[in-house]
């Protein structure tokens, strides 16, 4: 059995999201389709593995509505579902940030073919600015990129702040770029709201550029909020490992969730050392109270914790 992995957003007015959320549970109901949708006033962002004939259905329901017409769905396949369940939420904003963006005043979108070729041109005044978290960045990134230091993505307007100190936002050349693209959306209109005139964003982001330009300018694997954990970005090209084992630091990309369940620390491992710590992330944890019992698997899933996590980060 083969499945489609389908990623998606689409910035659109909703008048009653609600409504919204109770039309796909219903759609859902009968077809073979596990999810992470999110919707709001904003419009919709989701992600969600379907069986082939689900998803075209799926696909072209959307596609019959002027609301979602223009959506653009990135589609990996994959041997089975990659999400627990069926899942549609109601939220207040698609993606947490606290300073009003303006949609209307993004960055510049790039398509895929256009970015590689500003990359290999690349030059003093540009900078690269990878818009994900520390985690996603270790096991795979472009090359040049620099990753904001942040705590939350809520500090982004700090960041901004912080650059106009070192960078001249009239003379330098922002690209930046995410797992899909939305992040994009409201962190590019944050940079031009904050004075810098040159905004280019990865138009479908890290996954699109894969399927479409292979692995130019990539080093590593992308980092998805589902079952995966990791990908390559193309299927057309070998997988390349760039990070460690947090322990013996031989070459690794497998995430683990810390078997503490106190703890349930997101951390890198080879086999040997998670079977080792019983898949806890220090000697401490291994000795916390409410320990999981640890089952070693060939590419450890996430635990469903990290279900929570991706509601503020996903794309
Ligand atoms: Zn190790
Ligand atoms: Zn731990």
């Amino acid at each position: 059995m083969k499945y489609c992995v389908l990623a998606y957003y689409n910035f659109t007015p909703l008048e009653d999201p609600a409504h919204d959320v109770v039309r796909h549970k219903k759609f859902f109901l009968t077809r073979d389709i596990r999810s992470r949708i999110y919707i709001s006033h904003e419009g919709i962002n989701g992600q969600m593995s379907a069986s082939l004939q689900a998803a075209e259905e799926y696909m072209e329901w959307m596609r019959n509505d002027p609301r979602f017409k223009d959506t653009e769905f990135k589609i990996h396949s994959w041997h089975e579902h990659c999400f627990p369940r069926q899942t549609v939420k109601l939220k207040t904003q698609l993606v947490a940030l606290d300073y009003p963006a303006d949609l209307s005043q993004t960055g510049t979108h790039l398509s895929p073919e256009e970015w590689k070729n500003m990359l290999a041109s690349k030059d003093e005044e540009t900078i690269l600015i990878d818009v994900r978290n520390q985690y996603e960045w270790d096991i795979g990134h472009f090359e040049g990129a620099e990753l904001p230091q942040l705590n939350t993505f809520r500090e982004f307007p700090d960041y901004v702040d912080a650059l106009k100190e070192t960078k001249d936002p009239k003379k330098t050349k922002v690209m930046m770029y995410c797992t899909g693209g939305i992040r994009c959306e409201l962190y590019s209109a944050l940079m031009k709201a904050k004075g810098f005139d040159e905004v280019y964003q990865l138009q479908g982001g890290i996954i699109k550029y894969g399927m479409e330009e292979g692995v130019d300018h990539w080093r590593g694997k992308l980092f998805v909020f589902d079952d995966r954990l990791s990908v390559p970005i193309s299927e057309n090209h070998p997988e390349e490992i760039i990070s460690h084992c947090h322990t013996c630091h031989a070459l690794s990309d497998m995430y683990f969730n810390c078997a503490n369940m106190d703890c349930n620390n997101l951390f890198l491992a080879c086999h040997a050392c998670a079977e080792k710590e019983k898949g806890c992330c220090s000697k401490t944890c291994t000795l916390a109270p409410r320990v999981r019992a640890f089952i070693p698997q060939e590419r450890p899933k996430p635990f469903q914790r990290l279900a929570e996590l991706s509601q503020e980060h996903s794309s």
